[in-house]
């Protein structure tokens, strides 16, 4: 049984040939996947044969969504999407200035332990196909009719973790033949796995990478995040470091602001120092509450901002968009297991 929609098109041409098919079939199949197709009848230009012999040996799903949830304050949509085993994830449609984006998952759950984070409370169930992460940009822009200009990798999971099927997702999103969203448009967020930074570095891709550094001191990192415990703040800069000297790509690092915990003026000039020689952007991220944890969000954002500023490192506030829908960065949750809400 082949997962047709996981396959780049020069997989598929050759999947099609080892059906005794010729290759153009392939791109045919490759084109009308990637319009959001939902089954091999709209495939018109397919004889009839073939499509009936798809149907029985590669089938496809398309994912349900299980709940569509409309933000009043800013029109951001979250979808709760059952995928084909029943496992539910969520994805983010946030309209913006420069275009509409949308925040994918790329797990079921999430087993970083983020002790902030709302998506990883539950665990990690599996990790999700490159045609699974593929269906939450088509589905998001079939169903919304918002045309998709960016793809951020920030939803449920973390995408170091699941590099192989999520570099597949890059290749055949970005497809000129497929969605042919620009690399540039797309923002792939770790927790810090640095094996996958530097796996990334020797790619070269032209992507962004978000790095979610939330302290730069060991204490408060690792206290905050377990990744860190293992790699800690020295490896990771460094691999951040290497990541530009590579690639000559500035790396966005993301910093939600928690009251009194990694707030504090001598942390913003920690972060300035690390950063050095790294031209870098840092995104403030106003906390988002998650109902489990006793984490504040911090009073001391412009003030911490300013300080960054002060050394001259480009720093900004991140608007939360869907916050009153928990659509917010943090908020995401596998949730609906199996079918049940919440
Ligand atoms: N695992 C990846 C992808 C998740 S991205 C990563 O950790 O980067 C989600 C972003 O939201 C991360 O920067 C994460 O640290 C941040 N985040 C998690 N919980 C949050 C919360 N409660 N408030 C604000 N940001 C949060």
């Amino acid at each position: 049984m082949f997962d047709l929609k996981s396959m780049t098109l020069p997989e598929l041409q050759e999947t099609l040939q080892g059906m005794g098919e010729p290759a153009f079939r392939g791109k045919q199949i490759f084109s009308w996947l990637n319009r959001g197709a939902e089954s091999y009848d709209e495939m018109s230009n397919l004889p009839l044969a073939l499509r009936e012999r798809l149907k029985a040996e590669c089938p496809f799903t398309v994912p349900q969504a299980a709940r569509k949830q409309i933000s009043e304050k800013d029109g951001t949509i979250k979808y709760l999407w059952r995928l084909a085993d029943g496992n539910c994830i969520e994805s983010v449609l946030m309209r913006y200035h420069h275009g509409n984006t949308v925040c994918i998952s790329s797990q079921v759950g999430c087993s970083m332990a983020c002790f902030f984070c709302a998506s990883t409370i539950a665990g990690k169930v599996r990790d999700l196909t490159p045609g699974e992460m593929l269906d939450q940009v088509l589905f998001t822009q079939k169903d919304s009719g918002a045309e998709i200009s960016n793809i951020v990798l920030m939803g449920i999971g973390e995408p170091m973790n699941n590099l192989d099927n999520v570099l597949k997702f890059l290749e055949i999103v970005n497809h000129p033949d497929g969605m042919n969203i620009g690399m540039r448009h797309i923002s792939l967020s770790t927790c810090g796995v640095i094996s996958g930074i530097k796996r990334l570095a020797e790619l070269e891709l032209q992507l962004t990478l978000s790095v979610s550094l939330h302290a730069p001191d060991n204490p408060t990192r690792s206290r905050l995040m377990p990744v860190n415990r293992a790699y800690g703040v020295d490896a990771l800069f460094a691999a951040c470091h290497a990541y530009f000297q590579k690639t000559g790509r500035r790396i966005s690092f993301e910093y939600a602001m928690i009251d009194g915990v990694n707030d504090h003026d001598w942390q913003a000039d920690l972060i300035a120092n690390r950063l050095k020689g790294m031209p870098s952007h840092v995104n403030l991220i106003p906390l988002n509450e998650v109902d489990e944890r006793p984490f504040r969000p911090s009073r001391r954002t412009a003030a911490f901002q300013k300080r960054l500023e002060s050394h001259g490192v480009t720093a900004t506030v991140r608007r939360s968009l869907g916050s009153d829908i928990d659509a917010a960065c943090g908020q995401l949750r596998r949730k609906a297991q199996k079918g049940e809400d919440s």
